[in-house]
C-alpha cells in the first residue's frame, strides 16, 4: 500500500512478523548464524542476500536505512557513522585518484574541509563555485575528468537554498551525477530526487535524530543515473571488481549498482558503520520528524521576522522572509517551510556577538543545531575557525554571523531570551 510521507515517518522501515517484535529491536551482534559453509560462502560472493557481519550489514541498521530509502523515495539507501561519512562515500563511490568534482562554495565547514584538503591528498580535486554565477561560468568548471557535482538543499549555516532543478540538469547535461546534501530541509520539506537530484546524503545527526544523541549520516540512491551511458566516466561501476571475483555492479545489480557498491566495497573497506543500538535512536527521532519539521520552521519564521523588526539587529538571513534573496527559490523547492536555522549579525562589534550569546538563558551555545531544543553558535569562532576571513566570505559566513537554530519550545519563551539578552548588550 502506498503510504504518505507522515505514515513512513512512524511505519517505515521494521516490518514485524508474527511474534516479533513490535518495536524496532536492536540486533546488537556483530555476526549472524549458518548451518552450512556453503551457505556462508554465497553471502561471501553477494550471491545471496543475508547477514552475516556487521560491517556491511545489519538488521537494526537496514531497517532505518529503509525508512529513510522511503522517505526520500529512492531505490536503496545506506546508514554510515556520521554525516562526514556519508559524504566522504557518496563523492569517493564514483571519484578516485585523478579525478575531480564540482561543489558549491557554501557547504557545511566540516565538509568543505573534507572536499577541499583531505580529499584533495588522495588525489582528487575539486572546484568551488559560486551558485549565483550564471551558466556559463559554473559550466566552465566542467572537466574530462570530472565525476560528480555537490550542493546543500539549504546551506549549513549560511541558509542558501540550492536551485536543485537547475544543477541537476547541468551535471545531466556533462554526463555526471548531482548530489545533494539533504540535512537541514529533511524530506519532509523536501525531496532532491523529485528535482532530477541522483543522489542524497544526510547527517541523521541533525533534525533526523532530532535530540541530539547519535552522530549518523545516510547516503540515498535514487536509481536513476545511467551509469552505463557513460561507461568510461565511472569504470568502478562499470567494469569488473577484482575483489568480488570480476562481479560488475551495474550487470549485477541494475539500478542499484551505486548503493551496492558503497556498501560491499566502501563499507567493506572503510568500516564507517554505525553502531546499531544509535541506529535505534535515530528511528525514534524519525517518528516524529513530521511533526517537528513544521513546528520549527513556525518557530522560525516568528522568530525571524522578530529579528528582523528589531533595531539592535543588523541582518537576518532566513528563506522564508520575504525580501530574502532566495525567498523566490525557497517558495519553489521548500514550499511548507525549510528550516529551523536562522542567520543573524548584531549592530556591533564581533565581541557583542560574543556578550550576547554568553547573556542568554535557556538558549545555549553548542555546537549542534538542529535539534528541538533552541541553540546559537559563532561559526566564524567556532564551527569555521579553521577558515581564513576570506574563505568565511567566499562560504557565505560573515564573521558577526550567528547561528541560531530555533527549537520546538513555546515561541514566546524563545523571543524573551533573545530581548533580555540584548537588553543586557
Ligand atoms: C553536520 C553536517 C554534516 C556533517 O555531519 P556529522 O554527522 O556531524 O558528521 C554534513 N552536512 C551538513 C549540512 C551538516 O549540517
Amino acid at each position: 500500500m502506498k503510504k504518505n510521507i507522515d505514515t513512513i515517518c512512524v511505519q517505515g522501515g521494521w516490518q514485524p512478523k508474527k511474534g516479533e517484535p513490535r518495536q524496532l529491536p536492536i540486533y546488537q551482534s556483530t555476526t549472524f548464524k549458518y548451518d552450512t559453509s556453503e551457505q556462508m560462502a554465497r553471502l561471501f560472493d553477494l550471491e545471496d542476500a543475508g547477514y552475516f557481519y556487521t560491517r556491511l550489514a545489519n538488521p537494526t541498521n537496514d531497517a532505518v536505512a529503509s525508512k529513510i530509502n522511503d522517505l526520500e523515495g529512492g531505490v536503496g539507501a545506506v546508514l554510515t557513522s556520521s554525516g562526514q561519512a556519508a559524504n566522504f562515500y557518496a563523492v569517493f563511490n564514483i571519484c578516485e585518484a585523478g579525478d575531480h568534482f564540482i561543489t558549491t562554495n557554501s557547504i557545511y565547514g566540516g565538509t568543505y574541509n573534507l572536499f577541499g584538503v583531505t580529499m584533495k591528498k588522495l588525489g582528487i580535486e575539486c572546484t568551488f563555485v559560486d551558485q549565483e554565477w550564471d551558466d556559463e561560468k559554473i559550466e566552465a568548471c566542467f572537466r574530462p575528468n570530472t565525476k560528480c557535482f555537490f550542493g546543500e538543499t539549504i546551506s549549513n549555516p549560511g541558509g542558501n537554498v540550492f536551485d536543485i532543478e537547475r544543477f541537476a540538469k547541468m551535471a545531466h547535461k556533462h554526463g555526471v551525477p548531482l548530489i545533494v546534501d539533504n540535512t537541514f530541509a529533511t524530506p519532509i520539506n523536501c525531496r532532491p530526487f523529485e528535482w532530477g537530484c541522483d543522489i542524497v546524503t544526510h547527517s541523521t545527526t541533525k533534525y533526523m535524530d532530532g535530540h541530539a544523541t547519535q552522530v549518523g549520516g545516510v547516503i540515498v540512491d535514487s536509481g536513476n543515473f545511467d551509469w552505463d551511458a557513460y561507461k568510461d566516466k565511472f569504470p568502478g561501476l562499470t567494469t569488473p571488481d577484482d575483489s568480488y571475483h570480476g562481479l560488475i555492479y551495474t550487470k549485477a545489480f541494475g539500478k542499484q549498482a551505486y548503493i551496492t557498491k558503497s556498501v560491499s566495497q566502501l563499507m567493506r573497506d572503510l568500516g564507517s558503520i554505525p553502531s546499531p543500538q544509535n541506529a535505534f535512536l535515530l528511528n525514534l527521532g524519525l517518528e516524529t520528524l513530521h511533526l517537528r519539521m513544521p513546528r520549527h520552521c513556525q518557530n522560525a519564521q516568528t522568530v525571524a521576522e522578530w529579528l528582523q523588526k528589531n533595531e539592535k539587529v543588523a541582518w537576518v538571513n532566513y528563506s522564508g522572509l520575504k525580501d530574502n534573496k532566495y525567498y523566490p527559490l525557497a517558495q519553489k523547492y521548500l514550499p511548507n517551510g525549510g528550516c529551523g536555522v536562522i542567520a543573524f549579525g548584531l549592530k556591533g562589534t564581533r565581541e557583542d556577538a560574543i556578550k550576547f550569546m554568553d547573556n542568554l538563558d535557556f538558549i545555549n551555545i553548542v555546537t549542534h543545531v538542529a535539534d528541538a531544543k533552541t541553540c546559537v553558535l559563532h561559526p566564524a569562532s567556532h564551527t569555521h575557525r579553521q577558515l581564513s576571513d576570506e574563505q568565511l566570505m567566499e562560504a557565505g559566513v560573515r564573521p558577526d554571523l550567528i547561528r541560531l537554530s530555533v527549537g520546538i519550545e513555546n515561541v514566546e519563551d524563545i523571543i524573551a531570551d533573545l530581548q533580555q539578552a540584548m537588553n543586557k548588550m
